[in-house]
């Protein structure tokens, strides 16, 4: 299959056209690129899993253009979930809400809730709009890639398997949504990302930190993960995070001069390394930090040593991805 990559309104018309024929299709978001099937059609969702070699375990977000198609996904909508939707939709807030029957449970992995966000991205909005359908949408990499933030990124890992990408340019946020549970009371977070848990919290009151959302500490990574665990958003390289930026230092005095190694730091450059790219904040980490994993390995880059931002805000979003890419973690704190 030939794989073209589109920008515009004609991509636009094109795009939708192959949704509505029960293709999958990529596209922009303002978090990473998605890979859209129609929800109405099983065999459309089935293609995501089959494309993205994804497990059939690991349940899709659907993304919706406007807040009266929510109700064709949920029986109920609750008013946090109301108030919710108007703070932060549209934008890179995933909500899980109870699942209506009728819609595939394939898209659920056989839960009895679905994952639900309206992206803000002008080009998504036009496709879900051209559509008026609600689209189900995994990020567009490979199963155990980083996910995609440009669309050269789908290219790499997806041409030839599927007809049409949506070209909106760079991400960005750059990291995935976050997503809210709000069947439990408090509602859990279950990742972190472009909405912080402190924005929530102002208007929720109170926010249950699901166990794989709260940071682990070194012995606990090392005890729980030895081998493929944290491996699966990873680049080739080895992934090292540093908690404080004196083992940084310490680290830049041993590894600095080595050449396939490449540092990735916040504000400050580090004195004697020959590689490294430094981020004026946590959000201007997040915006790159995937493109940086996949421009470093087609470098052949060996070892990824990042600075962590610190536990808050987008910091938070940030860390999670990089406790998941990471091979060692390191916190002498
Ligand atoms: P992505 O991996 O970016 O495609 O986002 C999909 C993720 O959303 C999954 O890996 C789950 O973690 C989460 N998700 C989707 N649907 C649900 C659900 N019904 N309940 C809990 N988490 C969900
Ligand atoms: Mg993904």
């Amino acid at each position: 299959m030939k794989t073209s990559i589109e920008m515009g309104n004609a991509g636009i018309q094109n795009a939708a056209k192959l949704l509505l024929s029960g293709e999958v299709v990529a596209f922009p978001t303002e978090t990473v690129y998605g890979l859209g099937a129609n929800i109405g059609n099983p065999l459309a969702i089935q293609k995501i899993f089959t494309v993205k070699g994804r497990p059939s375990d690991n349940p899709l977000i659907v993304h919706i253009a406007e807040f009266s198609q929510l109700s064709l996904l949920t029986p109920r909508i609750s008013p946090r979930v109301k108030l919710l939707a108007k703070l932060f939709w549209p934008g890179p807030l995933t909500l899980v809400v109870s699942k209506r029957k009728e819609i595939s449970s394939l898209l659920s992995a056989g839960l009895q809730t679905v994952a639900v966000r309206m992206p803000s991205h002008p080009l998504a909005r036009k496709l879900l709009y051209a559509c008026n359908v609600p689209l189900a949408a995994p990020s567009a990499n490979s199963f155990g890639k980083p996910s995609p933030t440009t669309a050269s990124h789908v290219y790499e890992d997806l041409h030839g398997k599927i007809p049409l990408i949506l070209d909106g340019g760079p991400c960005k946020f750059g990291i995935e949504s976050t997503i809210l549970d709000m069947t439990t009371s408090p509602p859990t977070l279950l990742r972190p990302g472009g909405v912080s848990l402190e924005q929530l919290e102002k208007h929720l009151g109170r926010v249950t930190l699901h166990p794989v959302v709260k940071d682990p500490k070194v012995k606990q990574v090392f005890a729980k993960a030895p081998g493929m665990k944290y491996r699966h958003y990873a680049p080739r390289a080895n992934v090292n995070v540093l908690l404080t930026r004196k083992e940084l230092e310490t680290v830049a005095v041993a590894e600095g001069k080595n050449k396939t190694t490449h540092f990735l730091v916040l504000k400050k450059p580090l004195t004697g390394v020959v590689n490294q790219t430094v981020y004026t904040c946590a959000s201007h980490l997040a915006h790159d930090l995937f493109a940086a994993f996949r421009r470093l390995d087609a470098k052949n880059t060996t070892q990824i040593i990042v600075q962590a931002p610190s536990e808050s805000h987008v910091g938070r979003g940030v860390r999670n991805r990089l406790l998941k890419a990471a091979t060692h973690i390191n916190d002498k704190n």
